[in-house]
């Protein structure tokens, strides 16, 4: 990655931090999960509005590091409107992104792949990945709080 392009990423991954999108909770969720990364500090809740398989809102409120918040922004902009086995289909891409070798090609994702830097730190890739296990949880309809350990 040139440096050019990593500044740029870090740009929008400022930008999320700071002006994060679908950042609210949902009175009327049809299903919400909780995570949090103990070796961050990262909180999440994740709040998911699904009609038939589609997800048709989803939402977040949380505090930690610009990285977990970034993502959880970056997820929710991301996954609106997406079906339950498209926002399947797009986790497990990214997780690849943030946890294959670093000399392979990236998988193609959009604006998620701002944050493909993040698997050059093994220890941030919770905070990246925090926001997506507690939306599974969210699908499976967990009642548990999810932590990365
Ligand atoms: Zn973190």
């Amino acid at each position: 990655m040139s440096q050019e392009l990593r500044e740029l990423y870090q740009e929008i991954i400022i930008d999320h931090n700071r002006n994060p999108r679908n950042h609210h909770a949902m009175e009327d969720a049809s299903s919400q999960a909780n995570g949090f990364n103990p070796l961050c500090g990262d909180k999440l809740t994740v709040y998911l509005k699904t009609e038939g398989d589609r997800v048709t809102d989803i939402s977040f409120v949380g505090c930690g590091c610009a990285i977990s918040q970034a993502s959880a922004s970056l997820m929710t902009d991301t996954l609106k409107g997406k079906t339950i086995q498209e926002v399947r289909e797009t986790f497990e891409r990214f997780h690849t992104m943030l946890t294959a070798d670093t000399n392979e090609p990236l998988p193609t994702l959009d604006k998620l792949t701002v944050l493909a830097g993040v698997r050059a730190y093994p220890a941030r890739v919770k905070c990246a990945t925090l926001a997506w296990h507690t939306l599974d949880a969210a699908l499976k309809k967990e009642p548990v709080v999810v932590s990365t350990e």
